[in-house]
């Protein structure tokens, strides 16, 4: 009987199962991951899972009924150690080979660490998945002083959500400004702002140079001499394609497994999806990886038809959430590369505008904040490969609904 073998338990591998039942795979299906927990929502681990009461059952991504239903031969708290992909084969810690038809690397990301002195102490933490968050929840009291290394979303949205739990919250970006890498000036004073309303105090231009204290930290120590107070650092530097595995079996990779339009790798019979891949995207018409729920879970359902033998799905734009106090960004398309910004609503004031960016005078991208309608709109026109002119854009006496171009 065919096999298909998934490793990594997350967005992507989930996804991945669920899409070949629905495509008719007949065969078996074994998932295999390293963490106990049945695959969850990562994305609330910055935001309510980390703010609030909430237990891993309340962001599962699929209740453990649907495996079962779909006879998913589920391997949880097991890691992969080696993976042939010619047979192929993957290699489980306890030395049990398994051997496919198909493999499915959906083995995503780890958190980058920082090269400096003290990053080891006690209290010092990155976050990436469900046990971080309960290693941070242990040290994060009100009152407590804590230090966010990175202003990155990761960091901006942890920032917000230590501020809901009472601490006193000091962010380091060594850039000039916060989400330097994804946004543009405009949008990165306007977070700036916010979480300056929401007394999160955040240095830019400041290279943490040392993490200090004897077994726990008790500060950081910027390379210009000043030092902060911290009970709790979160490390929120970017992250890592894990791509170990597809290397040392001699598959291709170049920053993520590098896979075609189906999500292919150089190596027949072997799939890649989620963040561990450079996929061939249709719509850019290059390669590009990409970091998303929407990513992961699109991949997934591309690698599953492909694997049963149905025709693709439909290529679809990429797009984007970040979550920080009252405010939800919904990105469409990708702003890498823009040469003009107009902004529809206001930055310097409240907290909702959407910013829709232009390369050679065609949108390529829009950031919505609480602007779900531009979204929307943004998303549709970007999917049919259109644009709107930017004097229309800015203008809100325009109705939303005449934006959208015939
Ligand atoms: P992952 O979710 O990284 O899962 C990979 C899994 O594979 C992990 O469980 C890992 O342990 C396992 N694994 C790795 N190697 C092995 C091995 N050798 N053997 C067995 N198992 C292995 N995206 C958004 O679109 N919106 C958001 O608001 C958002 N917020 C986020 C907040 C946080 C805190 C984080 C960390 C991410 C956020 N993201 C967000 C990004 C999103 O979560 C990722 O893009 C998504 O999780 C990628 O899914 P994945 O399945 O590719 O990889």
């Amino acid at each position: 009987m065919e096999r298909c073998i998934v490793i990594g338990a997350s967005h992507g591998g989930s996804q991945v199962v669920a899409s070949l039942r629905q495509q008719g795979w007949e065969g078996e299906i074994v998932l295999i991951g390293e963490e106990p927990w049945l695959p969850y929502h990562r994305p609330p681990l910055s935001k309510t899972f980390l703010a609030e009461d909430k237990a891993i059952e309340d962001i599962l991504i699929r209740p453990e009924a649907a495996y079962v239903k779909a006879a998913v031969d589920l391997r949880l708290s097991s890691r992969v150690v080696a993976i042939d992909g010619a047979a192929p084969s993957a290699t489980l810690e306890d030395g049990s080979v398994i051997e496919g038809t198909y493999l499915v690397l959906a083995t995503g990301a780890v958190a980058r660490h920082l090269p400096i002195p003290g990053a080891e102490l006690a209290g010092v933490h990155v976050l990436r998945n469900a046990a971080d968050v309960g290693a941070i929840k242990q040290r994060a009291r009100a009152g407590r002083c804590a230090v966010i290394i990175g202003g990155g979303y990761i960091g901006l949205e942890t920032a917000a959500s230590l501020r809901k739990l009472g601490m006193t919250v000091t962010l380091l970006e060594a850039e000039e400004r916060v989400l330097a890498r994804v946004t543009g000036p405009e949008i990165s004073a306007f977070y700036e702002r916010v979480h300056g309303e929401e007394d999160v105090e955040i240095l830019t231009g400041a290279m943490a140079a040392e993490i200090v204290g004897d077994a726990e930290v008790s500060a950081v120590r910027l390379r210009d001499g000043r030092t902060i107070d911290a009970d709790l650092v979160i490390v929120g530097v970017g992250i890592l394609p894990a791509t170990t595995l597809a290397e040392d079996a001699g598959i291709a990779v170049d920053d993520g497994i590098v896979v075609d339009e189906q999500c292919q790798s150089s190596m027949p019979g072997v799939f890649s999806v989620g963040d561990c891949a450079r996929h061939f995207n249709s719509f850019y018409q290059r390669s590009v990886r990409l970091e998303s729920i929407q990513n992961a879970t699109d991949q997934a359902k591309t690698a599953a038809a492909a694997m049963c033998n149905k025709p693709a799905p439909k290529a679809v734009i990429p797009w984007f959430w970040s979550d920080q106090y009252d405010i939800k960004l919904q990105i469409a398309g990708l702003s890498q590369g823009f040469d003009q910004i107009v902004v529809r609503g206001s930055l310097d004031e409240g907290r909702s505008f959407a910013a829709f960016y232009y390369k050679d005078e065609a949108l390529i991208a829009c950031d919505a904040v609480n602007r779900p309608k531009e979204f929307m709109l943004a998303k549709k026109v970007l999917s049919e490969g259109k644009s709107i002119p930017a004097i229309r854009v800015s203008d809100e006496s325009i109705d939303i609904r005449e934006l959208m171009p015939s």
